[in-house]
């Protein structure tokens, strides 16, 4: 427990049906427990006199449909009491959801496939959270497809990934993340390899589909996609076809209207598009805020979160051991491509990366292709990654890098994947 001073602290006393919304101050920590009455923070139900604890920046709302008071320890930035939230249209919306998932049920169908859009800070990844909360609650099984690439809830950034949904979010430290998978795609925003980013969004639309065949509930229970908020251009093609991939029923559009009647005039009729407020709670992030958050992200495989602390291996990988490969080549004018050779085929090229001192702080994924498989028909770039590990040294002249690694060594396997993304290990 983190010790809190002047432990006095804030009460809030809340009507049914509003919300406590409050902001950590940098290099803070607020508790917050609940005293009377029922609440819930995103979906998940708090216990009562059991004091959570929220880190530097957390952007946190405490709703009630009941009536509930709780108090809050520590030094926040802003907190305050709403009336105004569109709780009551996200609960409606699960409601529509478990209908469908009951008729699935009652007819041998497959739930539904829903997909959340909007531009970025709309709280996309709040409803999603909430949406797999509530139906989890109620037994069922969805799935949590990921595809913000800068933002991931699963993974580290720069991924993609599906997660079975089994309980609710931890109030603190949202949902447990085992057993995911998760496809490397290398960067923080889709726009770097937009034909990457569309192949592995069928790629997890594939997977789940298979599972969903064997796997009774996990087809009941449906999807929920989450996006990213560039819904312009290539952004709102990908969108187009997240839908046609993952067959998706429902479409949940937050905030943006143009955005609405784009897809309503896009997608095939049976599909249902719904625009929803965003809540009013929902705070703007920074570029350097964001970055944090994938810093944090990063951080958090590698040393564990808070109560759970892992410890990270270091040890020397010699060059001759390992392949390192970039997806995607730079595109080149038409004209210079070889015959028979088209631009895509160039953004899902596997490029041999010469090891040099330029790696160092480099995220690498370690692929799960068997060694050996670069050539074979879905190949490296459509296998699933079985963990990263950072570059935090290399010596050229010993031609060998140290890497932090979650697991002592050696490699499980000897494919590596480069990413953009660079971690600086300070401890
Ligand atoms: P998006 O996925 O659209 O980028 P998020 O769902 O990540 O947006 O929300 C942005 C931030 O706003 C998050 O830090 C989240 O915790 C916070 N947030 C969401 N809803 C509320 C709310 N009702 N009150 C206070 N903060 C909120």
């Amino acid at each position: 427990d983190v010790p809190v001073p002047g432990a006095g602290g804030t009460r809030f006393d809340l009507e049914k049906e509003t919300e406590l919304r409050f902001e950590v101050e940098a290099g803070e920590r607020v508790q917050l427990e609940l005293l009377t009455g029922l609440a819930e923070v995103f979906g998940s139900e708090l216990n009562r006199n059991k004091k959570y604890t929220f880190g530097p920046g957390s952007k946190i709302a405490v709703f009630t449909w009941q009536g509930c008071g709780v108090c809050l320890y520590g030094k926040t930035e802003v907190a305050y009491v709403s009336k105004d939230t569109p709780m009551l249209l996200y609960l409606n919306t699960h409601a529509a959801l478990e209908q469908m998932r009951r008729l699935a049920e009652r007819d041998n169908e497959r739930g539904p496939r829903v997909m959340v859009v909007g531009p970025t800070d709309v709280g996309k990844s709040t409803v999603c959270r909430l949406l797999l909360s509530y139906a989890v609650r109620l037994g069922r099984r969805p799935t949590l497809v990921e595809l913000d690439v800068g933002q991931s809830g699963v993974s580290v950034p720069g991924t993609m990934s599906a997660l079975c949904i089994e309980r609710p979010a931890d109030v603190e430290e949202g949902f447990s993340v085992q057993a995911p998978l998760v496809f490397h795609f290398g960067s923080t925003s889709p726009g770097t390899n937009i034909k990457l980013y569309n192949k592995l969004t069928s790629s997890l639309a594939e997977v789940y589909s298979q599972r969903c065949e064997v796997n009774r509930k996990a087809s009941v229970g449906g999807c929920i996609i989450n996006t990213c908020g560039w819904v312009k251009g290539s952004g709102y093609q990908a969108l187009v076809h997240c839908a046609s991939a993952f067959e998706v029923d429902v479409v949940l559009v937050l905030d943006q209207e143009r955005l609405y009647n784009e897809l309503k005039r896009d997608l095939p009729h049976f599909v249902r598009v719904v625009l929803l407020p965003k809540s009013g709670g929902v705070v703007e992030r920074s570029k350097e805020c964001r970055r944090e958050t994938r810093d944090e992200k990063i951080r958090e495989y590698f040393y564990g979160f808070r109560g759970v602390s892992f410890y990270p291996h270091a040890f020397d990988v010699r060059f001759s051991d390992v392949r390192i490969y970039k997806i995607g080549a730079p595109s080149i004018p038409d004209s210079c491509l070889p015959l028979g050779m088209s631009q895509d085929d160039t953004q899902l090229k596997l490029v041999p990366v010469t090891p040099g001192r330029d790696l160092t702080h480099h995220v690498l994924s370690v692929s799960c292709a068997e060694d050996g498989e670069e050539g074979s028909r879905r190949g490296v770039v459509e296998s699933p990654v079985c963990g990263f590990i950072v570059v935090t040294a290399v010596d050229t002249q010993a031609q060998v890098m140290t890497v932090l690694s979650p697991a002592p060594r050696p490699l499980p396997r000897h494919t590596l994947l480069i990413m953009d993304i660079r971690f600086i290990d300070l401890k």
